[in-house]
């Protein structure tokens, strides 16, 4: 099994959290929409043994391109891959993007799943965070949206600072409104949940407000009450919290989130994205403009690093603890050995006994207690200079 990620890398305006690659100006997306279709070709012989059975466009802000932009990318693939009968083929969207007319045209051409970026459908939080979209559009466009899929996620970003009151005096996004935020999301159904703490990316805009005191810097105290609240609310709601991050009903967990989570090979397609096969990580150019001149001359822009041992024991603890697959302890033994279980065993002791992590089947998970900590418990199991 396998996956094809296609990052697109254009946004209609730019948050003032993110640190994600993207450009504002269109001038050049005809151009790329080729290239993304080239690149695809181009490297047809990595999964030529592979079954592609999930299709991820995500950005930027896919939803910014048209319908046959899109459907030249899935031509692309169709035509040089082995596609799986019923492949997941997810858009990320934004809702000012989704009329209903762009949704029918997304379903006829196979996507059939949306992750739509609410964040919030308070109008100050989505005004703080200079989203394109306003309270009313994210409403109507799931309405909308729901009628058409059936398979959809949102985002929400909780931990938001208050923008009603600001500098020093600056409050946070209470509980009740971030209730109500889940709240108005579950009233439409959607099966899916995708959660985020705001953090505070060095390069941000949202940094430099927060540096000169126009909005508070958000508080972990609260973001950390604001995770329990999401965690109870959407468990008890029969959604499964099966990523840190990611609440899905039965049935409805990203396989392509999954697919990447259980170390399985992809290829990222596009400026700034990223591939894995097992072995070995690259990277394609963070720039447009490069990326296009390199395509344009049939190279690939991509740098690649092959992980050691320790690289991939690493990874395989910080996305184990993050999900309900866990680490396996057997799995440890045989992929990297009795002295790395070891070690494992005793750095992993004292988070045992704390009850942040616990064992089950031989396998190490985070308990309720320590879900909110896992980057932090994940980064204390980590192997350092061993090789
Ligand atoms: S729409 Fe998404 S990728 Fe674009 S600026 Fe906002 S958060 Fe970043």
């Amino acid at each position: 099994m396998s996956g094809i990620y296609i990052h697109i890398p254009f946004c209609k305006q730019a948050c003032h959290y993110c640190d994600f690659h993207f450009s504002i100006s269109m001038k050049k997306k005809d151009e790329m929409v080729l290239a993304l279709a080239k690149e695809i070709e181009m490297r047809k012989t990595e999964l030529k043994d592979e079954v592609v059975e999930t299709i991820y466009f995500g950005g930027g802000t896919p939803s910014r391109l048209q319908i046959a932009d899109l459907r030249l990318q899935i031509d692309s693939i169709y035509k040089n891959y082995q596609v799986a009968q019923n492949p997941e083929i997810t858009l990320e969207a934004n809702p000012d993007d989704l009329s209903e007319d762009y949704l029918i045209e997304l379903s006829k051409i196979g996507i059939n799943r949306l992750s739509i970026g609410i964040q919030s459908f308070f109008e100050d939080d989505l005004q703080l965070m200079n989203r394109a979209h306003n309270s009313a559009e994210a409403k109507k466009c799931l309405e909308i949206a729901t009628q058409y899929f059936d398979n959809i996620s949102l985002d929400l970003i909780y931990g938001i600072p208050d923008s009603s009151q600001n500098g020093e005096q600056a409050k946070q996004m209470s509980n009740q409104k971030w209730i109500q935020n889940i709240e108005t999301a579950l009233s439409f159904g959607i099966p899916h949940i995708s959660s985020y703490a705001l953090t505070v990316e060095p390069k941000t805009a949202l940094n430099k407000l927060i540096q000169t005191g126009k909005i508070a810097k958000p508080d972990d105290d609260l973001a950390q009450e604001h995770f329990q609240i999401l965690v109870e609310t959407l468990e008890k709601n029969r959604f499964i919290h099966y990523e840190l991050s990611n609440f899905g009903k039965e049935n409805y967990f990203s396989k392509n989130n999954s697919a990447y989570w259980l170390g399985k090979k992809y290829i990222g397609i596009g400026p700034s994205a990223h591939s894995y096969d097992g072995i070995s990580r690259s990277w394609n150019v963070s720039n447009n403009a490069m990326y296009l001149k390199a395509l344009e001359e049939n190279k690939l822009p991509s740098e690649m690093e092959i992980l050691s041992k320790t690289d991939r024991y690493n990874e395989y603890i910080m996305t184990g603890l993050r999900t309900i697959w866990g680490v396996s302890l057997d799995r440890i033994t045989t992929g990297f050995g009795i002295e790395y279980l070891n070690y494992l065993q005793n750095q992993a002791q004292k988070f045992l006994n704390d009850d942040l992590l616990f064992i089950e089947n031989n396998v190490l998970k985070t308990t309720r207690k320590g879900k909110f900590l896992t980057d932090g418990i994940a980064s204390d199991l980590f192997y350092l200079n061993l090789e």
